[in-house]
């Protein structure tokens, strides 16, 4: 049989994983229309016990975004302004959006040319710069990000946040199952934010996300600002927060994904070797640090032509995505922070170069073969 793959390769193939767990999905879905408890039932705290037992994390706080667990340890910290936080201008906006929310800065720090991570040299520099000075701010904590899978730089960040009393706050909505180490994401830092949205390693479908920590406090408080700062009962509010929980319809979807997850991992990192073999002659391949692996939320090549080749993909039937054209220290968003096009050389070169090509579990050898072709062609 002759399949043209030209109108078939997907980007990220939901419908294939579907297709295999389908069943599973629909007896977890059909527990909860029985039994009815559609807020915090019992799926959610099967999958917060099941999630810290993955993660190796005492707590799993669950909740109703990726966005929303990096927001809530920022307000169980009652970070605000005059608070100021580094972090990576390359990431998805959710970063540094939380912070700009609560009224705090976030400061920027450049990333490391090969991994595209927070580089760890840069924090010194941030630390000490004059826009910390001039404004008077109180820089106390620091959100790595995992990004596209491959966790951080954990060691050399945590070393210097224990220097200068800094939090950690790991970004892992990409990285969900990487491991640094020998230890899992979310595992790193005082406490870690991941997301469920369906795109992500471990997605659901529709929105999700979780938070890990082992601190006992920040756990219940969490708990608490998920519920609108609740106290001893629904209708005692002890602190502000907000709606955050996660939906007992998304947890089972959830734990019907988790039976396959360390599989998918398995799989999403032959593609990546299969990638990485074929297409290193031409292109500047990921690189993954030796200490870690990386689950491929994203696989991201650089090329110094990158319209003409995504013309040329466009034209073969091979989906591509950029991961980010445009770093947050140069959106419209923070520009009263004041940054400008210079401030970030690696981050900019980086955001102009770098394209994302199709990587999920299901890709077929046959599919890869083609768009690696197309690459090299
Ligand atoms: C997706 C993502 C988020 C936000 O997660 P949502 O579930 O979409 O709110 C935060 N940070 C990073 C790095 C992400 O990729």
């Amino acid at each position: 049989m002759i399949k043209t793959k030209r109108e078939n390769i997907q980007f990220i193939d939901l419908k294939a994983q579907q297709a295999r767990i389908r069943g599973q999905i629909e007896t977890r879905i059909r527990k909860v229309l029985d039994h009815g408890q559609y807020i915090m039932g019992p799926e959610v705290r099967e999958l917060e016990a099941q999630l810290s037992a993955y993660a190796g994390v005492k707590h799993c706080i669950t909740c109703a975004s990726g966005t929303d667990a990096l927001l809530m340890p920022l307000v169980a910290w009652g970070i605000g302004p005059g608070d100021a936080v580094i972090t990576t201008p390359f990431t998805f906006i959710s970063t540094a959006e939380v912070l700009a929310l609560l009224g705090a800065t976030p400061l920027f720090a450049d990333i490391d040319p090969l991994t595209y991570n927070l580089d760890p040299a840069q924090l010194e520099k941030v630390l000490r710069s004059g826009r910390v000075k001039k404004n008077g701010l109180k820089v106390k904590g620091i959100i790595p990000v995992d990004l596209f899978g491959q966790p951080a730089d954990y060691e050399e960040i945590e070393r210097f946040a224990r220097q200068y009393g800094l939090w950690v706050l790991e970004d892992a909505a990409q990285a969900f199952g990487a491991e640094y180490n020998g230890r899992k994401t979310c595992s790193f830092g005082d406490v870690a934010a991941t997301s469920f949205f369906p795109a992500k390693p471990l997605g659901c479908y529709g929105d999700g996300g979780a938070i890990f920590t082992n601190d006992d406090d920040l756990a219940e408080k969490l708990r608490s600002i998920r519920v609108h700062g609740q106290g001893s009962d629904k209708y005692d509010n002890v602190r502000i927060g907000i709606n955050g929980r996660f939906d007992t319809m998304q947890a089972a979807v959830l734990l019907a994904k988790l039976e396959i997850f360390d599989e998918e991992i398995a799989l999403r990192n032959r593609a990546a070797g299969r990638y990485s073999e074929q297409l290193s002659g031409k292109f500047v391949a990921p690189a993954v640090k030796e200490d870690r692996s990386s689950v491929w939320a994203q696989y991201s090549l650089l090329s110094e032509d990158r319209d003409a080749e995504l013309a040329r993909l466009k034209e073969l039937g091979i989906p591509t995505a950029i991961y980010y054209p445009k770093p947050l220290h140069l959106q419209e968003a923070f520009r009263y922070l004041g940054y400008s096009a210079g401030d970030f050389p690696v981050t900019e070169r980086c955001a102009g170069r770098i394209f994302s090509i199709p990587m999920h579990p299901y890709l077929e050898e046959a599919e890869q073969d083609y768009i690696i072709k197309g690459l090299l062609g």
